[in-house]
């Protein structure tokens, strides 16, 4: 499936709070756990929206017309809805579309359950009216979207519910990222600051090693284990895995017509290359795949490009780098403070030499000229650009600029010539 987009809708808002108990409103969290999927879906390069992201009422049809207005009505959009449950039950729960096979419910449970969350079931529900009908409007008026409404847990719990979606609210919201990006063939990276790692049920050395793009041998090697009999509950150091993006590589999201063979030209690398670097036994590709690139003269990283790497805070880049943490955001039109593994940074350039910038969502020709105040056509002519449309994650190279750092005497000012006047 070609993904078109993901919707994410936090259940309730406004004045009505959904369900509460035990002082906690399901409105709050179901936006909690929505922001950080948002977040997290952005750091991954998918297209991807919120029906709100404050605290605001919307009806039913309000709703349910946001959802269309985003991506359409097409199956290849994902629509997930996200809710707390009530009525003293305990461990989450998916209702798929009665147009939907359980595909993605299972998986998405599946991956709560690794977290540490009891499962109850996966189901349909028909209204009792009209029985080909489903029973939730958010089903029913998502005519043909892939639409799940997912239940984290119950607020008025007997058991652990309550404790759980305070504590790991983002650690479930983590595990439908997961699960969505399996189900949607996007490459998952684990986010930054994810440093362990529980095993859960199911778990092989094989399959942790392919979560965090590492090798079994480098797993065994950091945690010292001489066996690859694994327990469940035991913890593996993943902090150590520096390989995770290698520092002589950039992570390229692959777009609609690409293939191996223009990226191998467009950056200066060959197709046996890209395939050695990340396993590909042939030379299909698929939207949103994300794949390495050696970095190279004609990739031209310098000292004003930064990729994240595991444990990595914006703070952290901002210190190192002799910078604020706004200006990173500024550059890089970063909406949020959650970095992913890999992930391309600009770093704002102290020469006023020619720098290499990394396309980022939101572009074009224009913000780019105006962060740092060359002229458009200074860009489109030392990259020899043929159109105005630039794509994610492309290079561009920009102009030294005469005017960083440069103040232009404008009449009337008054120039001090030391301590002498
Ligand atoms: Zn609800």
């Amino acid at each position: 499936m070609a993904l078109k987009g993901i919707v994410i809708d936090p259940g309730h808002g406004g004045t009505d709070p959904g369900a509460v108990s035990n002082n906690l409103k399901e409105k709050d969290y179901t936006l909690l756990i929505s922001k950080y999927m948002y977040d997290r879906f952005k750091a991954l390069n998918v297209p991807v929206k919120l029906t709100r992201d404050t605290d605001v009422t919307l009806s039913p049809k309000e709703r349910t017309s946001k959802v269309q207005s985003f991506f359409g009505n097409g199956k290849d959009v994902i629509v997930i809805s996200n809710h707390l449950n009530a009525g003293g039950g305990d461990g989450a729960e998916v209702i798929y579309a009665l147009r939907n096979n359980s595909n993605l419910s299972k998986k998405v449970l599946d991956e709560i359950e690794k977290e540490g969350q009891n499962i109850r079931k996966y189901y349909q529900l028909r209204l009792p009216s009209n029985p080909i009908k489903d029973y939730y409007f958010m089903h029913r008026d998502t005519p043909n979207n892939e639409t799940i409404i997912v239940e984290y847990g119950f607020v008025d719990s007997p058991k652990d519910d309550v404790e759980q979606i305070k504590k790991n609210y983002e650690k479930y919201a983590e595990a439908v990222v997961r699960a969505v990006c399996n189900y949607a063939n996007i490459k998952y990276v684990a986010p930054a600051n994810s440093n362990y790692y529980t095993v859960k049920k199911g778990d092989s050395l094989w399959s942790i090693a392919n979560q965090f793009g590492t090798t079994v041998k480098k797993l065994k090697e950091i945690n010292k284990l001489s066996t690859n009999v694994l327990k469940v509950g035991q913890t593996l150091n993943v902090t150590d895995i520096d390989e995770v993006v290698p520092d002589e590589y950039l992570l390229y999201t692959v777009k609609k017509g690409d293939s191996l063979w223009d990226i191998a030209k467009e950056y200066n690398t060959t197709v046996e290359t890209l395939k050695n670097i990340n396993n590909l036994s042939n030379s299909n590709l698929t939207i949103n795949q994300q794949i390495f690139i050696p970095k190279n003269e004609k990739t031209g990283i310098k000292n004003n490009i930064y990729i994240v790497k595991k444990g990595d805070t914006l703070f952290d880049i901002a210190a190192l780098n002799g910078i604020t943490v706004s200006e990173i955001k500024e550059l890089n039109n970063l909406k949020s403070d959650i970095l992913q593994i890999g992930q391309v940074l600009n770093i704002p350039s102290k020469s006023t030499g020619e720098i290499n910038y990394i396309v980022q969502k939101g572009d074009n020709l224009y913000t780019i000229a105006n962060k740092y105040d060359v002229k458009i056509d200074d860009i489109i002519k030392l990259n020899k650009l043929s159109t105005n449309t630039l794509q994610i994650g492309q290079v561009l190279k920009i102009p030294g600029s005469t005017n960083y750092n440069t103040y232009v005497v404008k009449k009337g000012d008054r120039i001090f010539m030391g301590n002498n006047e």
